[in-house]
């Protein structure tokens, strides 16, 4: 089960040569689902490949660094005769941005464009996953951050073992997997945890999204595969990243530290860092030792934790 995040965009607030305004696309499995969708990030969609036939867009926050590019994306997507609906999801307001996005463009999509308002708490449910939002500090704004979190996947099934116990392959093995114990013809009740491995926690990806560190965050990105956190800053401008609702990325790598995540990537770059932003990297890594600086085209697979797997275990 594949799980990527491309990087689309990484400035902060204007478009730089190297960098785009912010979006990141996360690809899980085939199915494709847009975090921001910042000015030109169409563009980068063709760059990177990611597939126009994506089906859900989640917005932050509405700075206009981070929605200005829906616009356009629409547009393109009526051109190619897109019928199948798009869901829009985000903070109370989505509704009415949409409305005056629609109105800019003068006329109708062609396709259903649903905008769903989110309050921090809520849950997108999908199937194998679910979408948690959590509250954002940024400045005022109604900021969201999202937790991707997967579901806990079944232990690891051993046909060779299950032969060996004589249990005949069908409807007996599926229990089994599902963890219920069975009993045989011959009267032998079989324990599922003699031939299935433990239950597989399934991976955690949390963005941010922009503003200040926060305990909400802490806390949604508690034992996450991937943090992605913004770092506008660095630490000669953390009186700046306080004024204006962001963060350094120091302050990025002590959520990251205290949320004892497994990877932390930086991202959202005020545009006076240069390509690699290495001084923010060097920064973060004085709290964090797993970090690294995206830069446009990025591409971040999440990995199952790697877990020893013993058979008739203790669960
Ligand atoms: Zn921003
Ligand atoms: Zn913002």
């Amino acid at each position: 089960m594949s799980l990527s995040l491309r990087f689309l965009g990484t400035s902060a607030s204007r478009p730089t040569v190297e960098r785009n305004v912010t979006s990141i696309a996360i690809v899980r499995e085939g199915e494709t689902l847009l975090v921001d969708c910042g000015e030109g990030t169409q563009r980068q969609m063709m760059r990177y490949g990611i597939s126009f036939t994506l089906g859900d867009i989640l917005f932050t926050h509405y700075h206009t660094d981070h929605v200005l590019g829906v616009i356009g994306l629409l547009r393109t997507m009526q051109l190619q005769g897109r019928t199948t609906p798009l869901r829009l999801w985000g903070a109370r307001g989505l509704g009415r941005f949409m409305q005056r996005a629609e109105a800019l463009c003068g006329e109708r999509w062609g396709f259903p464009v649903e905008a769903n308002e989110l309050d921090p708490g809520a849950t997108i449910a999908r199937t194998g996953y679910e979408i948690r939002p959590f509250a954002v500090d940024h400045r005022g704004a109604r900021a969201l951050g999202y937790a991707l979190v997967e579901q806990t996947r079944l232990g690891r099934f051993h046909p060779d073992l299950a032969r060996a116990h004589g249990i005949p392959e069908g409807p007996l093995w599926g229990r089994l997997h599902r963890g219920e114990p069975i009993t045989l013809d011959d009267g032998r009740v079989i324990d599922a945890a003699t031939l299935v491995g433990p239950s597989r926690p399934g991976r955690r990806v949390v963005i941010s999204g922009d503003g200040r560190p926060g305990d909400e965050t802490v806390a949604a990105a508690a034992g996450a595969d991937l943090l992605v956190h913004e770092a506008t800053f660095g630490d000669e401008e953390a009186a700046r990243a306080i004024e204006t609702g962001h963060s350094t990325a120091r302050e990025a790598a002590t959520v990251a530290e205290r949320a004892g995540v497994r990877r932390l990537v930086l991202t959202h770059f005020s545009a006076r860092y240069t390509r690699d932003a290495a001084e923010l990297e060097t920064q973060a890594l004085e709290v964090f030792p797993h970090v690294t600086c995206a830069r446009d085209g990025l591409e971040i697979e999440v990995p199952f934790p790697v877990q020893t797997e013993e058979v008739g275990a203790e669960r």
